[in-house]
């Protein structure tokens, strides 16, 4: 067998791991808001409660097989459930790659990297899914999961493992992401009496600390997550004016100011749409895993560049 056909067959691998745990998944999205247990019972129709046999829960396959309906009570099922699965495949097949970047590295340190990495983007959508539908962060996916993170990076420290951080980074990350978000929560909050960001997002910063290490990494992860969370919140918002534009106040006796202060008041209104924050900073976690190491490097390179210049 050729090398790249070994290397596919092990990203297929890898895929189908992600598919699996892609339906293991979607029990978590479904049951943990409630407070359910994910291990049992077996998955049920949520319409007519009976039990879904094995042959009817295979990952994506299912779906298309029972053409989105359950096989007794015919009531339909969301197509979330095999997108959840399908992306996951596709985000675990990625993440083979991008942690056993060729099979020759293949060995103890590379496989516990990638089962460490694996368990990181498994929490990181899983949360992102129950944060959008739910408003919440549940405890397993961010802080009971640091000492999963700094575990990890000290066992991949032992084995020799160059991607990761030492464990004194890791516990310092990890320090420093969830008070730092502590922090500016507490700021926001003296300066305009309202919680912005909430104690979820400052949990979910202390285990991307653990995973990636303080700095540039977490800096990174913010960024991209306000970035990203502002473009969609300020679209969302933008898109509700247009809407539902607000109407210039008709009421009688009204002087131009008060009236045009009113009509801003309720601009402002519209313009705060709850956006969650977990999904965006999640997105960053996984774009700094995929794409960070090389951007820091390019950055480091550009800043010693500009030391060389000055110099
Ligand atoms: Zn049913």
């Amino acid at each position: 067998m050729n090398h790249d056909t070994a290397y596919a067959i092990f990203t297929g691998y890898a895929g189908l791991l992600g598919l699996l745990f892609g339906s293991f998944m979607n029990v978590c999205i479904s049951r943990m808001p409630e407070d359910r247990s994910v291990v049992s019972p077996r998955s049920a129709c949520p319409s007519c409660g009976t039990p879904i046999a094995a042959y009817d829960n295979i990952p994506v396959l299912s779906w298309f097989v029972l053409r989105g309906r359950c096989r007794h009570c015919k009531a339909s099922i969301s197509p979330l459930y095999p997108l959840v699965e399908a992306q996951f495949a596709v985000l675990a097949a990625l993440l083979f790659r991008r942690v056993v970047p060729d099979l020759g590295n293949l060995d103890t340190a590379h496989l516990v990297a990638f089962t460490w990495y694996f368990w990181l983007c498994f929490a990181v959508v899983a949360m992102a899914f129950i944060d959008l539908r739910h408003s919440i962060i549940p405890d397993e996916f961010s802080i009971y999961s640091v000492p999963v993170g700094v575990g990890g990076a000290t066992l991949l420290g032992f084995l020799g493992y160059e991607g990761a951080p030492t464990w004194q980074q890791s516990l310092v990350g990890a320090s420093a992401g969830g008070l730092g978000i502590a922090a500016i929560i507490g700021l926001y909050w003296v300066i305009t009496r309202q919680e912005g960001m909430g104690w979820g997002d400052a949990k979910l910063m202390a285990l991307f600390g653990a995973y990636f290490g303080p700095f540039p990494a977490l800096f990174a992860v913010l960024m991209i997550g306000s970035t990203t969370g502002a473009l969609v919140g300020g679209s969302a918002a933008l898109a509700q004016i247009i809407a539902r534009p607000p109407e210039w106040p008709s009421a009688p006796g009204l002087s131009t100011p008060a009236r045009l202060g009113q009509y801003l008041a309720s601009v402002r209104r519209r313009f705060q749409v709850a956006v969650p924050f977990g999904p965006f900073l999640g997105m960053g976690a996984v774009a700094w895993l995929f794409f960070g190491q090389s951007l820091a490097m390019r950055w480091s390179g550009a800043i010693g560049r500009v030391a060389d210049v000055l110099r």
